[in-house]
């Protein structure tokens, strides 16, 4: 089962509790206004990796808490997610899944694959992103009506605000950066774009 993939962190402590790894899909139907993953929209392959393969290097990671599932709509990979999902889980990790649509739709979805992956999800992110609710006053998630779902007795709200939201800058040997986490995008790009010009590909949130 292949999983289409937009990018890979192997750690990162900008998105979910602790350190995880990340994994953003490729591929969103929601197209919210004021999105900054908008590279993440096309359904077209962008990498195409095999579930035992992703799982293979989340083993490699020694010292992360879990692994996050963003994207893209990880519900729009839901078979595969949620195989992938029951692994991590089974070797003690947690798994936080982000979702532009809401929990009582997912839950309320006939879609087997979409109720596996919730089963095997910790914590679910869940609302669409709405440019005027943007908030930052909670850690991950940039607008008022998003929410966290405790789906098992993993994380607590208490778990939850102990943390705040960041970005994370990555620059590779090229000189590319690759940002992450959550902030004001739409300043930070405009403060950016004054000395480097960064691709949309190299956004992520
Ligand atoms: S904010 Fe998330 S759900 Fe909304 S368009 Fe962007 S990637 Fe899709």
């Amino acid at each position: 089962m292949k999983i289409n993939v937009f990018k890979i962190l192997n750690k990162t402590t900008a998105e979910g509790p602790g350190k995880r790894f990340c994994l953003w899909v490729q591929g969103c139907s929601r197209h919210c206004s004021g999105c900054h993953a908008k590279a993440t929209w096309s359904h077209s392959v962008n990498k195409l990796m095999d579930v035992e393969e992703v799982f293979a290097l989340i083993k490699q990671q020694k010292d992360i808490e879990g692994v996050t599932f963003l994207g893209g709509e990880p519900f729009e990979q839901a078979q595969a997610l949620g195989m992938l999902a029951q692994k991590i889980q089974e070797t003690g990790l947690s798994v936080m899944t982000f979702s532009g649509n809401t929990y009582e739709n997912l839950k309320s979805s006939k879609d087997i694959h979409v109720q596996n992956l919730l089963k095997y999800t910790d914590l679910l992110a869940d609302g669409e992103f709405i440019e005027n609710e943007f908030d930052l006053s909670r850690p991950w998630i940039g607008s008022k009506n998003q929410r966290y779902v405790f789906l098992s007795g993993r994380y607590s709200p208490k778990d939850v605000m102990q943390y705040k939201n960041k970005i994370e800058l990555r620059i590779d040997k090229n000189g590319a950066v690759f940002v992450n986490g959550m902030a004001n995008f739409k300043q930070l790009k405009e403060c950016l774009a004054k000395n480097h010009k960064i691709p949309e590909k190299n956004y992520a949130c």
